[in-house]
């Protein structure tokens, strides 16, 4: 009924459908000036019921049960405190494999997934004879770009890094789930420190966010991301200019380094490459939103 004013669901509203259990979620968010409030609905609702899409598709009219409807609001009063839905579900999808998250871990963001794409692009531009290819992934976090690179190059052994424990140990249970384990390396140091190489890729999203910029990051990023995930020091370039020379050091000939950079910062990556006698040879890959996202260098052969 287009136009209609939908109750708000309350801990008492227990006729709703999961259609208009949906709809008055929507109306909502959208009131609390949340951003995307039609797919965050269907999400809660989804997990509340655990329904996938189809499923909920085809049982519009089911109503809810007082224990869906508890655990909905409970989920929805979380959304409208600004906890992101990745946070609320404990997982998110990245590279269309689902990725378990824990505090310690960033949500893999879709821009991210430009980091991957270059990554890939560059690889199969270059054939490796006479041994399996070998990945590193500085900062990996929930393992999101380490493991969706090893699905795609099945041959690949790779290592994640991280200062996090807990993070490394939500990687490790991602590699399992995703049957990436026995591919897959995951070590505590910082940034490249404890690697030897050569590796034919090192890729990084390190934390690139100014520290006198976090303040003003969304209640979703500021409060529900780690620090240690974005703070990138006083000009945001601390990660880079540690990690730059270290991957550059462990590079196979011919390899390559793929990080991403943070709005405006592609430019100045690209100088501390070539401070370091990195190739910069390939344009910055841009994201979906026009954003330059993935800057690349390689190691020249001697
Ligand atoms: N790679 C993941 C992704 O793209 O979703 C996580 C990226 S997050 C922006 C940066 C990661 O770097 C965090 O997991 C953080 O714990 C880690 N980190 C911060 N400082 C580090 C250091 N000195 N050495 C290694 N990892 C570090
Ligand atoms: N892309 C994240 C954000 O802007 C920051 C992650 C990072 O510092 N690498 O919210």
């Amino acid at each position: 009924m287009p136009g209609r004013v939908v109750p708000l669901a309350t801990n008492s509203d227990s006729g709703h459908s999961i259609e208009s259990a949906r709809r008055a979620l929507t109306v909502r968010l959208q009131a609390a000036g949340i951003e995307e409030p039609s797919l965050d609905a269907r999400l809660l609702v989804g997990a509340a019921l655990e329904l996938d899409l189809t499923a909920m598709m085809t049982q519009v009219a089911r109503q809810l049960t007082p224990e869906e409807t508890t655990r909905l609001e409970a989920y929805a009063q979380r959304r409208l405190a600004h906890e992101p839905v990745a946070r609320i579900l404990g997982a998110r999808e990245f590279w269309g494999m689902p990725f378990r998250l824990s505090e310690a871990t960033l949500v893999p963001r879709p821009d991210t997934e430009t980091v991957v794409e270059l990554a890939l692009d560059i690889f199969r531009e270059r054939t490796i004879s006479g041994r399996r290819p070998r990945i590193a992934d500085i900062g990996t976090g929930s393992g999101a770009i380490l493991l969706a690179l090893l699905h795609e190059i099945p041959d690949a052994f790779g290592v994640g890094t991280d200062v996090s424990l807990t993070a490394l140990n939500t990687a490790r249970d991602n590699a399992e789930a995703l049957g990436l384990a026995d591919r897959a390396g995951f070590v505590a140091c910082s940034y490249a420190a404890a690697l030897r190489g050569p590796f034919d890729l090192i890729v990084s999203n390190p934390p690139y966010i100014p520290s006198g910029e976090i303040p003003k990051l969304s209640i979703e990023v500021r409060e529900h991301d780690p620090r240690l995930a974005l703070d990138g020091g006083n000009d945001g370039y601390d990660a880079y200019r540690a990690l730059i020379p270290q991957a550059t050091e462990r590079l196979a000939p011919g390899g390559a380094l793929i990080v991403e950079a943070g709005q405006g910062q592609a430019r100045d990556i690209e100088t501390l490459m070539v401070a370091a006698a990195l190739s910069v040879d390939r344009p910055a890959k841009a994201d979906l939103g026009g954003i330059l996202r993935a800057v690349s260098g390689r190691k020249m052969p001697p």
